[in-house]
């Protein structure tokens, strides 16, 4: 939908993950359209990113809207075989804090679905893997930096589902779904890339895996990172794999979508983006 340029500020304007088609709490559930659930605002075409090449994103400001929406649906999410009726909340935003029947949680915004276009084919925008997508990492928020993998010339860039508050897992399927508007500028690294995206933060480094259970995505994102710390060391396998029992953390970005989510921790003291990059 628009060429970009590196190093401009480039603002998405997105909708919440139900596709704006929630009004109020009398929205009757059963009439939601869920072809229209979690979309993306893009692609765009950043100039001068090619095949093989790593798309830098640094997110530089998230501004969620006042009012978000979470829902419950009996057969969604980690207990979706328990008893009870589908319900939905609208929840609204005072002052930095969200209230949910009178507790205050403190904002947290974040993107829920951000990616590029795979090698081949097209990806639904719900979907996550190697390219990114709806990967519903608690930890791509404000000031984060995204290291994408590019597969087709331009990248083909999108995001979209922000979050105000999710807490790892995302266990009842849904967020604080929010519309808003993010800032990012690009940059890109010619010429290598990693092979799942990468995010710094603070002072963490971690690789987003997705597999079609935790345990294949766990095992993944561990091989990946003993691999970078080889590199970064050059030290033999054994030797970066216990390494990688002392200082790496694996935990969930959430267990709801259509692939599992997992995101290998460092602390970018022992490990730099650059050992991740084939
Ligand atoms: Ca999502």
């Amino acid at each position: 939908v628009e060429t970009v340029a590196l190093g401009e500020a480039v603002v998405f304007e997105t909708v919440d993950a139900l596709g704006g088609q929630v009004k109020d709490e009398g929205t009757p559930i059963d009439r939601i359209d869920w072809s229209r659930v979690n979309p993306a605002t893009g692609p765009v075409f950043v100039e001068n990113v090619r095949p093989g090449d790593t798309l830098v994103v640094k997110i530089r400001r998230i501004r969620v809207e006042p009012r978000s929406i979470i829902v419950a649906v009996p057969g969604y999410g980690v207990l979706g075989d328990a008893e009870f009726s589908p319900r939905l909340k609208i929840l609204r935003i005072v002052d930095g804090v969200m209230l949910f029947e009178g507790v205050e949680i403190p904002l947290k915004p974040m993107i829920g679905t951000v990616g590029v276009a795979p090698d081949e084919g097209e990806v639904a925008t719900g979907d996550l893997g190697r390219h990114g997508g709806n990967m519903d990492a608690a930890v791509v928020g404000e000031e984060a930096t995204l290291y994408l993998p590019v597969f087709v010339e331009g990248a083909l860039f999108a995001l979209g589902d922000l979050h105000a508050v999710q807490g790892d897992g995302e266990v009842c399927v849904a967020a604080a779904e929010v519309g808003g508007e993010v800032e990012v500028v690009f940059d890109v690294i010619h010429g290598r890339r990693p092979e799942w995206p990468v995010v710094e933060y603070g002072d963490r480094i971690a690789v987003l895996v997705a597999g079609e259970t935790l345990d294949s995505a766990a095992r993944e994102a561990t091989r990946v990172v003993v691999r970078g710390i080889m590199r970064r060391y050059c030290m033999d396998f054994a030797e970066a794999y216990m390494l990688a029992s002392l200082v790496l953390d694996l935990r969930i970005n959430q267990v709801v979508d259509p692939k599992k989510g997992i995101r290998a921790e460092v602390a970018k003291k022992f490990l730099d983006v650059h050992s991740l990059l084939g």
